[in-house]
């Protein structure tokens, strides 16, 4: 099983940050910045503890009101886990994040493929999630709509695999990651993962 990218454009992502390859945790640092991505690079390629991989919604709180830009499946799967009608304009206040208020809740939907990986896709805008549980969803249906609910100081996807047992596994191979892509076509460094699905 191979994964296709879990957005539609391109054009309104504009950074990659990935999963922490560096074991180390430096809880006294501010930002995190303490990482190494699946290639050896520190942040903003990655930041500490991270667990998925983040695309950044470009031009940020206006293009989401803008309509922002859906998220799909990865891949052929169930949905196995939800949540929805949580607060989605959380964004960086200092050192941290701000809910205004509001519950540090994301949106999200997490789909459990044939394998048993499960993939999530979190942090989506509140009323976006498209799917329920226990639906069969095939590979680019959509699923929500990137937002900013949760632990997200500006709108993006956290996308996040792992295997059966709930492993964290970073879907990008390369020398600090593993050897086989989980990517169809992982792309090239600085760009994204391609968009055909498994089998085509
Ligand atoms: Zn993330």
């Amino acid at each position: 099983m191979s994964f296709r990218w879990p957005l539609t454009d391109p054009s309104v992502i504009y950074q990659t940050t990935g999963v922490d390859h560096d074991p180390t945790v430096y809880e006294e640092t501010a930002y995190k910045v303490v990482c190494l991505d699946y290639l050896g690079r520190t942040f903003p390629w990655c930041y500490d503890e991270h667990e998925g991989s983040d695309y950044l919604l470009d031009g940020g709180f206006e293009t989401m009101d803008g309509g922002s830009t859906p998220i799909v499946a990865a891949a052929d799967g169930v949905v196995v886990d939800l949540d929805d009608g949580n607060y989605d304009r959380c964004h960086a206040d200092g050192e941290g994040v701000s809910c205004d208020g509001h519950a540090m809740a994301p949106n999200y939907v997490t789909l459990e493929h044939a394998t048993g990986h499960a993939t999530r896709y979190l942090h989506m805008m509140e009323g976006s999630v498209a799917v329920e549980i226990g639906q069969s969803v095939r590979c680019g249906d959509t699923l929500g709509i990137v937002g900013s609910s949760g632990n997200s100081s500006a709108p993006h996807l956290h996308f996040q695999l792992e295997d059966a047992e709930g492993t964290v596994i970073d879907s990008y191979a390369g020398p600090y990651s593993q050897e086989e892509t989980w990517w169809v076509d992982q792309g090239h460094e600085e760009g994204l993962p391609g968009m055909d699905c498994d089998g085509g």
